[in-house]
């Protein structure tokens, strides 16, 4: 078990495109194990691996925040956005002490491989398919700043550089 160290915007990994997965190895399972205790010790409910150095497409969440409970995803893809958007405020591990209000789909529907690598579809609504959706923006190189208004990214970041 171990916490890694997260990496803090404008940490330039945190804005590449992460790489898709091949087969799980040793290692790999290792950094999955080490997303979660790391996700439960920052009280985050959801990481992705460029946010601990890693540039590869992995998510770890765990919406309710309750050890035991979270979910893996290797290679996570949405399929379908539902049309039914929600705002919501949302905060971020590696954007610490912002937080704004981020428009989302309402449902999902996801495509993944579990940790044997085996393909599967999972449909997601709400609180969890918000989750998911911002840590995909995460293996995609895109942050909550970047879902908002340029004058509202410009008021957080002028706060978040006095830190
Ligand atoms: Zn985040």
């Amino acid at each position: 078990m171990a916490k890694l160290k997260v990496l803090q915007y404008p940490n330039p990994v945190l804005s590449q495109k992460a790489q898709p997965m091949g087969r799980l190895n040793d290692k790999d399972l290792s950094l999955i194990r080490d997303m979660i205790d790391t996700m439960y010790e920052d009280d985050g409910v959801g990481l992705a691996a460029p946010q601990v150095g890693v540039s590869k497409r992995i998510i770890v969440i765990s919406p309710r925040a309750v050890r035991g409970e979270e979910q893996v995803y290797i290679n996570p893809e949405i399929l379908h956005f539902s049309e039914e958007e929600e705002i919501a405020v949302e905060g971020c591990l590696s954007l610490p002490n912002i937080s704004c209000e981020v428009r989302r789909a309402k449902k999902i529907m996801l495509k993944a491989l579990d940790l044997k690598g085996k393909e599967y579809t999972e449909e997601l609504r709400n609180f969890p398919a918000r989750v998911v959706q911002h840590e995909i923006d995460h293996l995609n190189g895109i942050l909550l700043i970047d879902r908002i208004d340029f004058n509202q990214r410009q008021t957080l970041l002028g706060t978040y550089q006095r830190f």
